[in-house]
């Protein structure tokens, strides 16, 4: 029988978020009998059965690995066992640090398609076609795979919306034979982008767009998005310009709103790089000068309006 397998991660005892997206992509992207199966390496790898057990998972295959933390040559070699037991047309695996260190190795060694940093993915007459950034996230490029039976795609983190409604799908232990770690991690250190908040870990944000008009205007919208409790991000054109740092850029060339519950966007027409990032978030509330601006598509509220209107009212709202 055909599948995709979706390989999840693990981090320090917690299942990757990315995981249960990559599981609702190869859900939206099956064909009729397909499996979808969720392959789980660790040393622990049933303690994260219930947290993959979710509605369009068919069948979870753990492999027990001989160490607790991450080694790019037990999940290569975990990752091809799984490939073989399987026969994926498919395989989704998290574009990450950990993918970055053994799944080009896999896919080269084996012969595989393979694309890294993918946002979109479909399916065609002709096979899979990976959809990602070329020429420094200035172009998107549309990749297929002529001739490879079995596609890799490392999915960047926000691109899929998962499902969280709960399943019993089957589990089977798969034994994969002298495993070995070649790796020893000494330390964790968290990212900070260079010393800036992640922006993928914030609930509220509130976001600029080039209806600020003029850096002048940034400030008022530092004060602003402090008072309101939100962390201040924006569209791409406002980070290039040198306004705010690139880590606050949300869209496609820049970050996922990941956690993201409530997203003010401000001034943002709504192209669909910017949207990339932000519009799975539950509660958007789009101000816009432009009745027909697209970011209203994606909006829960809406205000056709003049931002430092708005700014004016949240002022002496939160004052
Ligand atoms: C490969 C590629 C990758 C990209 N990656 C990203 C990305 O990661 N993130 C990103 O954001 N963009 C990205 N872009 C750029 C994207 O295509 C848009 O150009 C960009 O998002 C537009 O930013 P904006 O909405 O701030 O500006 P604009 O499109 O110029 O929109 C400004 C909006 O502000 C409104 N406005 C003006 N004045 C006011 C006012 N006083 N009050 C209220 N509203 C007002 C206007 O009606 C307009 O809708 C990418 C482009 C490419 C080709």
């Amino acid at each position: 029988m055909s599948s995709i397998l979706v390989i999840a991660e693990h981090r320090r005892g917690e299942l990757r978020p990315v995981s249960l997206e990559l599981v609702a992509a190869a859900n939206e992207l099956r064909a009729a009998g397909e499996q979808v199966v969720v392959g789980l390496i660790g040393k622990n790898a049933h303690a994260f059965v219930a947290a993959v057990s979710k509605e369009g998972v068919d069948e979870i295959a753990t492999v027990t690995a001989p160490v607790e933390d991450f080694d790019p040559d037990v999940s290569e070699e975990a990752v091809r066992a799984l490939i073989a037991q399987y026969s994926p047309s498919l395989v989704l695996i998290p574009h990450s640090v950990d993918s970055y260190g053994y799944v080009a190795v896999l896919a080269a060694k084996d012969q595989l398609g393979l694309a890294t940093d993918v946002y979109k993915i479909a399916r065609e007459e002709g096979g899979w076609v990976a959809t990602r950034g070329g020429y420094g996230q200035k172009v998107a490029v549309e990749l297929d795979f002529p001739g490879r039976s079995c596609v890799c795609l490392a999915v960047r983190s926000g691109s899929y919306k998962p499902n969280e409604a709960a399943a019993s799908p089957t589990v089977t232990a798969v034994d994969v034979p002298a495993l070995q770690a070649r790796s020893t991690p000494l330390d964790y250190i968290e990212v900070s982008a260079g010393g800036d908040v992640d922006i993928t870990t914030v609930p509220f944000i509130m976001s600029v767009g080039r209806g600020l008009g003029d850096e002048a205007n940034l400030p008022r919208f530092k004060e602003l998005a402090e008072q309101v409790g939100a962390t201040l991000c924006c569209s791409r054109p406002i980070a290039d310009s040198g306004w705010l740092p690139k880590s606050r850029q949300v869209g496609q060339s820049g970050k996922t709103a990941s956690a993201c519950k409530l997203y003010i966007a401000m001034g943002i027409s709504g192209a669909i790089q910017h949207l990339a990032g932000m519009k799975h978030v539950e509660t958007i509330i789009a101000v816009n000068t432009d009745p027909q601006a697209s970011i209203f598509n994606v909006a829960k509220y809406g205000i056709v309006g003049d931002i430092f209107e708005v700014a004016d009212a949240l002022e002496q709202e939160f004052s």
